[in-house]
């Protein structure tokens, strides 16, 4: 093995694994450093997107759907099923086989570009090295011009809630239930929580979600959150907001999990619980003495617009770095830092990152919230158009919720763009697109979409912020 390289990545997770494919790109010598280990000890690149977070809770998001359509919605498809059944173990087995294609895949792709993956702890030590701990323990010191840190994150503890393993797991526990709990109790109402929340209440479990904020998706569009907000509890998705949990007592029976809420001390009975409370940069034993490399308050590691540490040479992306926590970010990082290694140009827009949640329906924004907007003092319209009024979204049986299109009022230029929605994650890329070239929303309106499509929901609501829309009256 060579000792020598020009860039080593230390993390092979979405922003690592694809910062080294670019590197090998460009020509240079790289390795990826990568301690992943599944539950059963075998190694994996990928990191938490494909092992333990995107991949496989896409996977249970889709068949627990697909579940809920059989039992509820085939019916007025005129098809009958009978009794429809899961079979937890076969739903997780195929989605252990989705995960082990995606993260093989990764050693293909590291061929093809010509990096050397190795599996094993990777540190940074001063002058910067690297010091490379092995599967079987041999320690072995490597050099290299750059290195990338890209070690991301880890689930954040509740103190008064700590993980078992069992009875009160983190995020990767709850995508590997191997039976539908009676009782689900989900601490925190982000992404996370939601999506797993989601799941084992569609696959039948009762789902309480408790939430110390009185605001639900604080993050979002506040009449997508009021949206969807409306759809889950429909769902049976039973969401306290204003509810901070403050404690559990276990017993074989089930954990007793306590929180305070408007009314004074409450608490609840649960079989499982799920702490989705956040995540935390994760560095533990990456970075020696004298490094250089400063981490902030939070733990993050310190970088600047380019991803470069104060080290020389010693660059961090993804999530263990400031900014969202998704995949797509620290992949945009990893990619942009091995072409500036490179000398070529890249720069990452982070006021175009989009937001996705996979729940149905789906959820997805980029740009500014109307909140925003509005404390922003700028003058703007709003467009506005329901899937119930898209033929497409109907005949999916999926016209739940609507696009909008927030713009400015001077100069027409689009400011963010909502979507709650059939396919809502596949349709903002037409607004990422469309705003990463400063789009106006004359342009959205004068750019043919194709009939039935869910985008033309895009198009009218581009339209409807100049009552221009055809397929809904205007106001
Ligand atoms: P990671 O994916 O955490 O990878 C870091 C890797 O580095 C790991 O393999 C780790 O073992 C390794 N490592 C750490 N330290 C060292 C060291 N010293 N030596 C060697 N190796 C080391 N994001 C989305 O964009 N879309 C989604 O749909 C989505 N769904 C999610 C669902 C769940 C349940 C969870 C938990 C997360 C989800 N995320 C999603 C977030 C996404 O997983 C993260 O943003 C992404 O994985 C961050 O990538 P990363 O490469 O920075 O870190
Ligand atoms: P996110 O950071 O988007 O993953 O969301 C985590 C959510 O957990 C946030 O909305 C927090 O407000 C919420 N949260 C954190 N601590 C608690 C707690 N003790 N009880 C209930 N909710 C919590």
């Amino acid at each position: 093995m060579s000792t020598e390289y020009d860039v080593i990545v230390i993390g092979g997770g979405p922003a690592g694994y694809p910062c080294a494919i670019r590197a090998g790109q460009n020509k240079l010598k790289v390795a990826c450093i990568d301690e992943w280990q599944n539950r059963d000890g075998s190694y994996a690149f990928g990191g938490t997107c494909l092992n333990a977070g995107c991949i496989p809770s896409k996977a249970l998001l889709e068949s627990s759907e697909l579940f809920h359509r059989a039992q509820h919605e085939f019916a007025s498809h005129g098809i009958g099923t009978g009794a429809v059944q899961i079979d937890v173990a076969a739903m997780q087995a195929r989605k252990g086989k989705i995960v082990k294609q995606s993260t093989m895949g990764i050693l293909a792709l590291f061929k093809s570009a010509g990096v050397t993956g190795l599996q094993g702890h990777g540190k940074l030590i001063a002058g910067n090295k690297v010091e490379f701990t092995a599967k079987d323990g041999a320690k072995q010191v490597l050099s290299a011009k750059h290195v990338v840190l890209a070690s991301g994150s880890a689930p954040m503890q509740l103190k008064s809630v700590p993980f078992d393993g069992d009875q009160v797991v983190d995020s990767w526990g709850a995508l590997e239930f191997g039976a539908v709990p009676r009782k689900v109790g989900v601490i925190g109402a982000g992404v996370i929580g939601l999506e797993l929340g989601s799941v084992w209440r569609r696959l039948g479990a009762d789902v309480i979600v408790l939430e110390a904020l009185e605001n639900f998706l604080p993050m979002a569009d506040g009449a997508v959150a009021k949206e969807a907000l409306r759809h889950f509890q429909k769902q049976g998705l039973d969401v306290r907001l204003g509810a901070k949990v403050t404690g559990c007592e276990k017993s074989k029976d089930g954990v007793l999990l306590q929180f305070t809420d408007a009314k004074g001390a409450q608490s609840v009975v649960v079989e499982k619980v799920v702490v989705a409370i956040g995540r935390r940069p994760y560095t533990t034993e990456l970075l020696g003495e004298g490094t250089g490399v400063e981490l902030d308050e939070r733990g993050f590691v310190k970088v600047d617009h380019e991803c470069r540490t104060g080290a020389a040479n010693v660059w961090a992306v993804g999530d263990v770095v400031r900014g969202p926590m998704l995949a797509h970010k620290g992949k945009e990082e990893g990619v942009v830092v091995a072409d500036l290694i490179a000398g070529k140009i890249g720069e990452v827009n982070y006021n175009l990152v989009p937001s996705v949640i996979y729940t149905a329906p789906e959820i997805a924004w980029v740009g500014q919230t109307e909140e925003q907007v509005k404390a922003s003092g700028q003058a703007y319209k709003v467009g506005t158009f329901p899937f119930m009024a898209s033929g497409r979204a109907r005949a999916m049986e999926a016209a739940a919720g609507f696009c909008k299109v927030i713009a400015s009022k001077d100069d027409d230029q689009i400011l963010g763009v909502h979507v709650i929605g059939p396919m809502a994650g596949e349709l903002i890329g037409e607004a990422v697109l469309a705003m990463e070239y400063s789009a106006s929303t004359e342009d959205l309106q004068r750019t043919m979409h194709a009939h039935p499509t869910l985008s033309e929901a895009l198009h009218e609501a581009a339209l409807n912020a100049d009552k221009l829309a055809i397929d809904i009256p205007n106001r």
